[in-house]
């Protein structure tokens, strides 16, 4: 018997968290070394309890302080610094970073730079830093196993058909649920409510992201991802609005011949697929009854009604800052929604404003990234105020 994978977990009180424990307790090939979160140290503190856990990090120093203070016997990693450490010192042979937003990307670039493989839920990473961020990885040689559902769908087709040579790879073709708001107008969408847009109709996450699926700006994340991911130019792959959330992606390849990659939606399915990787492990999920789904269909995305597609889509073509401002712009107007500070449609509108005054350059380093990421909030908040 070889010894389990260490698992470090970072942003495990999420949605996405939660369900890689749940993966990794069912497992005897994986073991968790270690778990983080920002503010959330009650949770953290049990759930490190209940894996027998040395140390864990909380990016928000106070509850960093009131959680040293409630667990003496184990150690406390405080601030963004303590994520550093925590990658460091519990020695993880796979970091899964599943935190929300661009704070990610320090943590992928600390694990992708120490040479651990990496298990990417933070799509803002590739966003913001894709091209610094794979080529990180390409030269200490880590590996970046997509936990996003349609990436990993991607992944094991593209897998599958490598393996038959390069260069036989047309079209990406992701899916779309399509969000609660699929099919109104955009004068309708004006007086959406919060928690109307937090009720995703397939999938339950965390709000940031909910709020993404529901203005459409998740794929246009998710479009930035898969170009990185899998080096496809941005013209060749495509979205497609698939309100059953089976099918997860497809390839076309130069034969005409399409891959497709199906399943009940259940994130424990690509997270345990990316934990696992190279291996399969059985998983306790439910089976897909195509008989009983009956039928699958597919629409356009209506660019009209969700324009942050579109705006993604020049963003991630302009290139440079360009999705770093789009990835910031968006967290801010994000909030402001979900604070009841701003209109749904002005979400799209502060990220394009933003993305307008501050244009796109060149990015050679990181430091760059977070100058752009830094000012693309303060103009998006002056936008919103
Ligand atoms: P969530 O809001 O449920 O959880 C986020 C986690 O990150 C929490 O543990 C939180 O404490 C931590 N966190 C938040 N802000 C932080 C910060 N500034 N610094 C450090 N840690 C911080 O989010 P989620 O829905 O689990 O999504 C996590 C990531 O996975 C996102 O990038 C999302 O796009 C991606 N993703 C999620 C799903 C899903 O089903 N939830 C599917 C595909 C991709
Ligand atoms: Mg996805």
């Amino acid at each position: 018997m070889t010894a389990a994978k260490r698992v470090l977990v970072l942003g495990a009180t999420g949605s996405i968290g939660v369900q890689a424990l749940e993966v990794i307790a069912a497992s005897d090939e994986l073991e968790l070394v270690g778990v983080s979160a920002r503010s959330s140290w009650q949770a953290l503190l049990e759930q490190a309890r209940s894996h027998g856990l040395e140390r864990v990090a909380l990016t928000e120093p106070e509850s960093a302080r009131r959680a040293a203070e409630a667990w003496p016997a184990g150690e406390v990693h405080s601030g963004p610094e303590g994520l550093v450490e925590l990658v460091l010192e519990s020695g993880p042979d796979l970091v899964l970073n599943a935190i929300v937003g661009s704070a990610g990307l320090g943590p992928t670039i600390v694990a992708l730079g120490e040479g651990i493989d990496l298990a990417l839920a933070n799509k803002e990473s590739l966003v913001v830093g894709g091209e610094l961020v794979m080529a990180l990885a390409e030269a200490t040689g880590a590996r970046i196993l997509p936990v996003d559902s349609e990436h990993a769908a991607l992944h094991q087709l593209i897998g599958a058909e490598r393996a038959g040579g390069p260069g036989t790879i047309e079209r990406l073709t992701i899916t779309a649920s399509g969000g609660p708001f699929r099919g109104r107008t955009r004068a309708e969408l004006e007086r959406v409510t919060v928690e109307q847009a937090l009720s995703h109709p397939t999938w339950s996450m965390g709000d940031k992201i909910t709020i993404d699926s529901a203005t459409l700006m998740n794929k246009g994340l998710e479009v930035i991802e898969a170009h990185h991911l899998f080096a496809i130019p941005y013209e060749r792959i495509d979205v497609i609005v698939h309100p059953q959330s089976i099918v997860h992606g497809m390839v076309t390849l130069c034969d005409g011949a399409v891959l497709a990659h199906l399943g009940c939606p259940d994130m424990r399915v690509p997270i345990a697929y990316a934990l696992h990787h190279p291996q399969r492990t059985e998983l306790d999920v439910e089976r897909l009854d195509l008989a009983a789904v009956g039928s699958l269909t597919f629409e356009p995305a209506d660019l009209e009604a969700f324009p942050a597609l579109r705006v993604a889509r020049e963003a991630a073509v302009a290139g440079g800052t360009a999705p770093c401002v789009l990835n910031a712009a968006n967290e801010v107007a994000v909030h402001a929604f979900l604070a009841g500070r701003i209109a749904f449609p002005a979400i799209a509108e502060t990220i394009e404003a933003t993305l307008h005054e501050l244009g796109a350059v060149p990015v050679r380093e990181f430091d760059t990234l977070f100058e752009a990421d830094r000012r693309a909030r303060e103009v998006a908040a002056a936008a919103i105020a």
